[in-house]
């Protein structure tokens, strides 16, 4: 496996230049990386458009396109272990988390698409009497996919697999910080027989790599997940250079709100759920927990014993529930919205401190007594801080879920049918979830509203992402001239 990943790098080296990635855990450089910059992008623009213009992929039939993307996902299953251990070790992932959660989501993510790419259809259009018209889906052509390191293999594949089953070739530009599982997908997904110049990597930082995909001229669509502040770039770009639509998912300060109705225990578990899994370190994270006045105290006293419970550690180890934050720089700043929460008066019910003699391991935290106009009431932290307010009607709670720029997902926490069917239409965000958290699966969309995001993953609404819907027009009865 090892071998593999070294030859990768080594291969798509170009200037020579390398960077290091660490891991989280042990602060150990684990390998070196080929910094691509804009040379290799366009080389990689090169190839991806040649094999679009001139290659096999989008001219096959679909099935036949499916027929290799299931034999990628069945390769992703058969490396299920070396996934999964690339993740822990260049992310700090917990690795049951990845072997029993993360890696299998991706081959179903992958199996989903290649299921879609023979069901690609347009429609039949009756115009005037004189007329009839239809409409003819086609790949969009070379697709720019720029990803995060939170969850890279799943980034990955929720990006390529949509864009390869609508029979576009694409550059994709994995996250500097976590660069591993993509250099390895990218070698599964050529021994599944994706053809050459079809599914390009090239790896390097986002000012230098990443710019080069937004302003490419000749790159017909980017898609990217990744910060609100980087999104916004990637917008300019786009709109300077050659005007290519761009997605967008992007960063959350989301709410879970818990009703008086609910069951405490199963609040709490939820509540732990939305904003410590993964650090923290997730995008949909509710990072902002409203609980009405009546269950408030309850629900208090079970949250902090569950979190006595949470356990900090080896992301090897079984019994671990959290690993160590992606790098120094998150985990620094993580640590100092831990500062600015006590500086602004909130109050500290839980944790609030870095833990293990090295890694960059932060206890679970949690503030109660937060206001709105707080900072971490605002910002996104990303990192395992859960912030308490405490709410007395449900219009206080709409009111106050929606008061942010943000829009991306939301939780509610009742037993109230009503409640709940009130709550989820009023509520500003791309994904609610009801009495669950965290639940994703290929065939939901998921993508944000107001600055959390323009466009969706998941579901045909990826797919189409991917597509050009061209018209096609003719008379009904051949005009004699
Ligand atoms: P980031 O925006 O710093 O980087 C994301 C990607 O963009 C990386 O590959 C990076 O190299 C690249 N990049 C950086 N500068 C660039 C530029 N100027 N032009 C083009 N590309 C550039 O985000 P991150 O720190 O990797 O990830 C965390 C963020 O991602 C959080 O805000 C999180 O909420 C968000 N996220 C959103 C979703 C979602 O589905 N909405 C999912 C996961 C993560």
């Amino acid at each position: 496996m090892l071998l593999a990943l070294f030859l990768v790098i080594k291969l798509a080296t170009l200037s020579g230049k390398t960077f290091e990635t660490i891991d989280p855990s042990s602060e150990q450089v684990i390998a070196k990386i080929a910094e691509g910059d804009k040379e290799d992008i366009d080389l990689a623009v090169k190839a991806a458009r040649q094999a679009f213009d001139h290659g096999s992929w989008p001219r096959i039939p679909g099935c036949e396109r499916g027929k290799i993307m299931n034999k990628f996902a069945d390769l992703i299953d058969e490396h299920l272990e070396e996934l999964a251990a690339l993740e822990t070790f260049d992310v700090g992932k917990v690795y049951s988390f990845e072997t029993n959660v993360d890696i299998p989501s991706i081959s179903k993510e992958v199996r989903y698409f290649a299921g879609s790419a023979d069901k690609i259809h347009g429609k039949t259009l009756k115009l005037s009497s004189e007329f009839q018209g239809y409409t003819l889906l086609e790949p969009i052509g070379v697709v720019g996919l720029i990803i995060p390191w939170n969850f890279p293999s799943a980034m990955f594949v929720l990006k390529c697999a949509p864009a390869l089953a609508a029979g576009c070739t694409m550059v994709i530009k994995p996250a500097e910080q976590a660069p591993l599982t993509a250099l390895y997908l990218a070698h599964l997904a050529k021994l599944a027989g994706i053809p050459n110049g079809v599914l390009n990597v090239v790896t390097g930082f986002g000012d230098t790599a990443g710019a080069a995909v937004a302003s490419h001229m000749d790159i017909d669509c980017v898609s990217f997940t990744g910060s609100t502040e980087v999104g916004r770039l990637v917008m300019q770009a786009a709109a300077t250079s050659n005007l290519k639509p761009v997605s967008l998912e992007l960063g959350g300060k989301s709410p879970l709100l818990i009703f008086d109705d609910a069951n405490v225990n199963q609040a709490a578990d939820l509540a732990l759920l939305g904003s410590l899994a993964n650090k923290g370190e997730i995008c949909v994270c509710s990072s902002r927990v409203f609980v009405q006045e009546g269950i408030y105290d309850k629900l208090v006293e079970n949250l902090v014993e569950k979190v006595k419970t949470w356990v900090v550690g080896d992301p090897f180890d079984p019994s671990t529930h959290q690993g160590p934050q992606v790098d120094k720089k998150q985990y620094e700043k993580v640590l100092s919205y831990i500062d600015q929460g006590k500086r602004e008066g909130a109050s500290l019910l839980i944790g609030g401190k870095s833990c293990g003699k090295k890694g960059y391991y932060i206890e679970p935290t949690i503030f109660e007594n937060v206001t709105d106009d707080m900072l971490i009431a605002n910002d996104e932290i990303f990192g395992p801080v859960m912030c308490l307010m405490k709410f007395k009607t449900i219009e206080e709670a709409i009111g106050r879920a929606n008061a942010t720029t943000h829009g991306l997902a939301a939780g509610i926490v009742t037993n109230d049918l009503n409640i709940a069917n009130r709550v989820s239409r009023s509520i500003r965000a791309g994904m609610i979830w009801i009495n669950c958290y965290h639940n994703f699966d290929s065939g939901c969309p998921i993508g944000g509203y107001k600055m959390s995001g323009v466009g969706k993953d998941h579901g045909v609404e990826a797919l189409e992402k991917y597509l050009q819907n061209k018209a096609v027009v003719t008379p009904i009865y051949h005009s004699p001239w």
